[in-house]
């Protein structure tokens, strides 16, 4: 029977299929129905619903894997055998107690139900792949539970229910095995989301509501909206080589198939076009496809695969004449195409002539595996449900060792079996041939025949196409030795298209560094170039059959894409190989080079990384990289650049990132190793090899750059804002809102200009500093940015909108003219116009100082921004509206606008406190954190927002480093202070932005645990009282004093209260511990505890008397400052001690509560982390190790000591 006619005969047919059915009878979908199919056409009977039924391939038993059928019609929907089909009860929806009886089938993709047997479209389809698990919930009823939803089914027996789950766990068990290796990827199932030609919402006639339309493939898919798109579970879809579209009007069209008419309609007419389009591809890939795989399936062998058994394999090794299934195809893959060439029967279309196929019909399954297994142990046989390993152990074994093949007579005798090929190829015996050429015949030899030399020409001159076609396909195919070399070749088990390709190319010597001059056509020589089988091969002429050379795809490093007119022809592209070498290829032709590299880069980019290929590179390859948890050891990515944007897949991820480069808080070379720094990550790409490497650098340095004049081609933050701009702001924010008549006076001509220019270059590196840069030179340089900025601020295209807006009286109506404006401009001038106007409403805040209120930077700034002679003032009007409706206009909420107050508090009390030191650096808002070490691999680079606080910054480290801060865990940040040998824990609510700018350059942030945090926290709960007070080993830092007094280290006794520290020189009584110390007995010195600042530790240098110490400064409103040194006798009590101090200063808030509640148990010390905070930073060996031991020690030994 002729499946093709067959399958037109019922395309033809098509007897009036109704146009509405139970589809809409979905209980989930319930209230999408009330709208009645009124007025359609009187095409609403049944009919035609029971002439073809999608059950048919279901044995009585109902579950058979060899349905067998390959009848037209329903082919592909039977590629799949049906596991297990029956009524089953479906719990109600929502609202109602009747179980609905329905018809529900399970096949190795889906699990469906259907309204009765008949029917072809499902009401709802659950992929396998999306089952989590399946439960028994008693009365023979039981769950299918994917991970956001169940469904409930009721089955009329125990025995049935039982047979229903065990089926289904099996499906899901085998999908999971099989999801492990990447052949999911191909499988309809979770293929949708990924393969969708078109999808969106699109009108089906009769519903309320849109569905979420996707074709994809051969199939469109109908969801009830785009959430279960994503997550898979669908109505029914649709097979489309039964399908038909025809335009209805303007917006409408029908799918048609013998079953069913699906009216849809879309919004629009362009839409419209593009989803007939899709559709109708298809359809005709529907049809193309199955007209090869038809015909090779007309003979009875190949529709079984090959070497597991499996049903309808749709692949093929086109030299070794067997057709195999998918799974197979992966693995064949992997043996290499010496020994066999995979293709597709449905992708690879053109591989399949006339001939092939009638090759294929001769030869294939059958003949093929008369002499490939004659011998196969049953022991050693695969089937369908074979793993992967088992698979490619017997693959290996029965076509590269040929372990299981029918040996010939004249095995071993090579002149005979030359002499044998010769006389067998005129004739027609192909099986002769095949036994001869994979028993050592050779495909080449020389036939004795200077008129015909080969056996191909001997097989031509006969007439034998069929002859000549098996061994064209041979000509290179490595013959089985049973002693495999134990060299692994590359195993990939993605099946891609093969890639073929060939033409004519120029070419230049390979080259050993960059191709930085300009070639000229001279230099290039014209070759023959063709892409097969993964190598690229060159040669003299196309007539010629030994290449000049080579380059094989998996030596490939690297593939650039070069600028029109970079050398001699109009468009040339770079092909780096591992041994660093570079080869340049041209063509006046940018079709033909896109096609070239196209076809490179998709046989030679690992497939897992074949996303990459979607973008519009300029270069991609494969580099070493760094970042993430594990910067011990590099790995391998795969990453592509288009424009400004560095797509990259890596390692242990199954999707691309995008690094926008534009967006970088840093870019850097440091030594082999370029650092990207984005926000929320750093990643180091590492040159393992100088010359794509160096490629690599100067591109994305580069594409990092400005690269123009406009908003959108500056750098820019995290929040679209040019860093140009941000970077001027964050200065006069830091430096100059107080500075007087900011924005009108004028600075330095040649200041400005040569500053813009600085930041023009690479704004990212500049740090404006106070002192370095004047206020004036800063405010200028930013007005002078926006009055030569390409297009303007408000875009020449709008501009006239927004000086017009300014004329409309009702002030209502323009406040919502000016949203509606801003909401139209580009995101990026939207950002800036915005962070802009949010800068000028702060520096009218403080006109008190400055002089400059809204009215007078409306004048300086209009003109600016609007880029006119000033001469008319409507431009400062806008200015002057936006800055008095700033709240309005940009929608400020309350909460913004009182962390901005906050800021400016915060920066005004920095201003008054670093006045005196002038060593404030501004605009430098980028800092250096380490994570528990000082090592440049545990550098992070944050940016420090005036209101962050100590706790937001290690936050923000954790979850760079995807650290989760566990319960009694208590990471902290600390002050480092390298020369005094002694750190500081910040408190969690402290503002780091005020600490960094003290910081000397002998200290840094570290964040890591704070490890006697529980135990203080222990010790502070069980104590009374707020205060403590003991003897303490005391020593003055004798500089700051100056009055020689002596540098050792003596007894004092101390109280620590909520205000002050006190010191008192004498203990009046030795056993009166407890002073009782009235007013007559003063303390020798007195420190008000605001005042202080207590780091854990003392230089070594000062010879402290025991390792528990701190180092103490003082610094009062007056900012005299004192430094000295106390030393505990005993851990313990430095512990108690630091607690103390904690307590007091903080107000007794020492923790963040939610933290603190938890403290039964102790803090388990990580081993990775070695740092171990709170260690003495003076003592031997001993009692280093002593004070480790004590601070790990049961917290219950504090309360005894005590
Ligand atoms: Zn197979």
């Amino acid at each position: 029977m002729n499946d093709k006619d067959d399958a037109e005969a019922m395309r033809g047919r098509r007897p009036c299929p109704e146009r509405l059915n139970s589809l809409f009878s979905e209980d989930e979908l319930i209230e999408d129905y009330y709208q009645p199919p009124a007025n359609d056409s009187g095409c609403w009977t049944d009919y035609g619903l029971s002439t073809l039924q999608s059950s048919r391939a279901l044995s009585s038993s109902g579950s058979s894997m060899h349905s067998g059928s390959v009848e037209g019609l329903d082919a592909p929907a039977q590629l799949l055998p049906v596991m297990k089909a029956g009524w089953l009860d479906k719990n109600p929806p929502q609202g109602s107690y009747i179980y609905q009886k329905r018809w529900v089938k399970l096949d190795a993709d889906y699990l469906r139900y259907f309204d009765s047997e008949k029917d072809t479209y499902s009401k709802r389809f659950i992929p396998v792949t999306s089952i989590t698990r399946v439960a028994s919930i008693g009365d023979q009823k039981f769950e299918v539970i994917t991970n956001n939803r169940t469904f409930a089914f009721r089955a009329e027996s125990d025995a049935d229910r039982n047979e229903w789950m065990r089926t289904l766990q099996q499906m899901v068990d085998e999908r999971k095995a099989k999801g492990s290796d990447r052949m999911s990827l191909f499988q309809p199932a979770n293929g949708t989301l990924d393969s969708a030609d078109k999808s969106g919402p699109l009108e089906l006639r009769g519903f309320k509501n849109k569905l979420y339309v996707v074709v994809a493939g051969e199939k469109v898919f109908l969801y009830k909206n785009a959430e279960d798109y994503r997550l898979g579970i669908g109505i029914t879809y649709i097979e489309m080589n039964v399908g038909n579209v025809k335009d209805v009007d303007r917006r409408g069209f029908d799918l048609t198939t013998p079953y069913r008419i699906f009216s849809f309609s879309a919004d629009s007419d362009q839409e419209k076009e593009e989803w007939v389009e899709a559709m109708q591809q298809s359809i005709a890939e529907a049809l193309s496809n199955s007209e090869v795989a038809q015909q090779i399936w007309s003979v009875e062998a190949n529709r079984f695969c090959a070497d597991c058994g499996a049903p309808k394999p749709d692949w093929a090794s086109i030299n070794l004449c067997v057709v195999i299934c998918k799974r197979c195809a992966g693995e064949h893959r992997g043996l290499g195409p010496s020994i066999t060439k995979v293709r597709s029967l449905k992708m690879d279309r053109k591989v399949w002539t006339e001939l092939l196929i009638e090759l294929f019909c001769q030869l294939g399954n059958s003949v093929a595996n008369q002499f490939w297994a004659a011998n196969v142990p049953p022991s050693e046989a695969i089937n369908p449900a074979s793993g992967s390993q088992e698979r490619r152990r017997f693959l290996v074994a029965k076509y590269k060792e040929g372990k299981y093949r029918r040996y010939h007579p004249l095995f071993g005798n090579q002149e005979e079996l030359n002499k044998a090929l010769c006389a067998t190829v005129t004739t027609s015996d192909l099986a002769e041939t095949q036994s001869l050429v994979f028993c050592g015949a050779e495909v080449s030899c020389f036939s004795g025949d200077p008129d015909f030399p080969t056996p191909i020409a001997l097989a031509e001159q006969a007439g034998q196409r069929l002859q000549m076609e098996f061994l064209l396909h041979n000509k290179n195919s490595e013959i089985p030795r049973v002693e495999v070399g134990s060299v692994e070749e590359k195993h990939y088990s993605v099946i891609l298209p093969s890639v073929t390709h060939n033409g004519f190319l120029y070419k230049t010597p390979s080259m050993a560094k960059l191709a930085n001059e300009r070639k000229s056509r001279e230099e290039f020589s014209r070759r023959w170039c063709t892409l097969n089988d993964s190598v690229f091969s060159y040669y003299e002429n196309d007539r010629n059959t030994v290449p000049n050379g080579e380059i094989k795809m998996e030596e490939i490093v690297c593939l650039v894409t070069k600028p029109p007119d970079t050398h001699g022809f109009e468009n040339t592209f770079e092909v780096f190989i591992e041994s660093e070498r570079l080869y340049l290829f041209g063509l006046d032709n940018a079709e033909a080079i896109r096609k070239w590299v196209k076809s490179i880069a998709k046989s030679f980019v690992h497939p897992h990384a074949e996303e990459l290929l979607s973008h519009d590179f300029e270069r991609i390859g494969r580099l070493q990289y760094k970042g993430g948890l594990s910067l011990e050891q590099a790995k391998e990515g795969w990453f592509a650049l288009a424009q400004s944007t560095l797509y990259a897949f890596f390692e242990d991820s199954d999707k691309e990132e995008a690094l926008h480069l534009k967006k970088l808080q840093e870019l850097s070379l440091q030594g082999d190793n370029l650092v990207l720094v984005e926000r929320r990550r750093t990643l180091y790409i590492q040159g393992e090899r100088k010359l794509d490497f160096s490629g690599w650098v100067a591109a994305i340095q580069k594409a990092a750059g400005s690269s123009g004049d406009t908003l959108s081609e500056q750098q820019l933050t995290e929040s679209d804002v040019p860093v140009i701009v941000d970077r001027c702001i964050d200065y006069i924010t830091q430096c100059g809102l107080t500075s007087d008549g900011i924005y009108r006076k004028s600075g330095q001509n040649s200041k400005i200009t040569s500053l813009l220019e600085m930041l023009r270059k690479d704004a990212r590196r500049v740090r404006l500093k106070e002192g370095e840069h004047q206020v004036d030179d800063v405010s200028n340089t930013l007005k002078r940015f926006f009055r030569d900025l390409g297009d303007g601020l408000f875009t020449k295209e709008c501009c006239q909108d927004w000086l017009k807006a300014a004329a409309i009286e009702d002030e209502e109506e323009k406040i919502s003219r000016y949203r509606h404006l801003l909401s139209s401009l580009p995101v990026v001038n939207r950002a800036t116009v915005k962070a802009l106007i949010n800068h000028l409403y702060r520096v009218q805040y403080f006109s008190d100082m400055n002089q400059m209120n809204t009215h007078n930077l409306a004048i300086v700034f209009g003109p600016t921004l609007f880029q006119t002679d000033g001469k008319d003032y409507k431009p400062g009007l806008v200015v002057e509206d936006l800055i008095n409706h700033y709240v309005l206009i940009f929608s400020v909420d309350e909460q913004e606008m009182r962390k901005q107050q906050d800021e400016i508090t915060a920066i005004l009390k920095m201003r008054v406190a670093g006045s005196s030191s002038g060593t404030q650096q501004a605009g430098d808002f980028i800092c250096t954190v380490y994570l528990e070490e000082k090592k440049t691999e545990a550098e992070q680079h944050v940016k420090i927002p005036a209101t962050m606080t100590a706790d937001e910054l290690t936050f923000e480290i954790l979850d760079r480093r995807k650290i989760l801060m566990k319960e009694k865990e208590y990471w902290s940040c600390f002050e480092v202070n390298e020369r005094e040998e002694a750190e500081r824990p910040l408190h969690h609510a402290e503002k780091v932005l005020p600490i960094l700018h003290c910081l000397g350059t002998d200290s840094y942030l570290v964040v890591k645990k704070q490890l006697s945090m529980e135990n203080m926290l222990i010790y502070l709960a069980s104590r009374v009282g707020d205060s403590k007070h003991g003897m303490m080993k005391f020593r003055e830092e004798r500089n700051l004093l100056g009055l020689g007094l002596s540098t050792g280290f003596h007894d004092r006794y101390f109280i620590l209260n909520r205000s002050c520290l006190r010191l008192y020189k004498e203990v009046r009584s030795s056993k009166q511990r407890i002073p009782v110390l009235e007013n007559s007995h003063r303390p020798e010195k007195e420190w008000p505890v605001k005042n202080l600042k207590v780091y854990l530790g003392i230089k070594k240098k000062l010879r402290p008397p025991t390792c528990w110490g701190f180092t103490v400064f003082f610094e009062n409103e007056k900012h005299e400052k004192q430094q000295w040194y106390l030393c505990c006798d005993t851990q313990m009590e430095l512990r108690e001690w630091f607690a103390t101090f904690l307590h007091v200063q903080n107000g007794g808030n020492v923790w963040p509560s939610e933290s603190s509640k938890v403290r039964a148990s102790r803090t388990q010390h990580d081993s990775r982390l070695g740092n171990i905070s709170l260690i003495p930073l003076r003592g031997n060996e001993n009692e280093m190790r002593n004070s480790v031991a004590a601070f790990a020690a049961d917290p219950l030994t504090l309360l005894r000591d005590a």
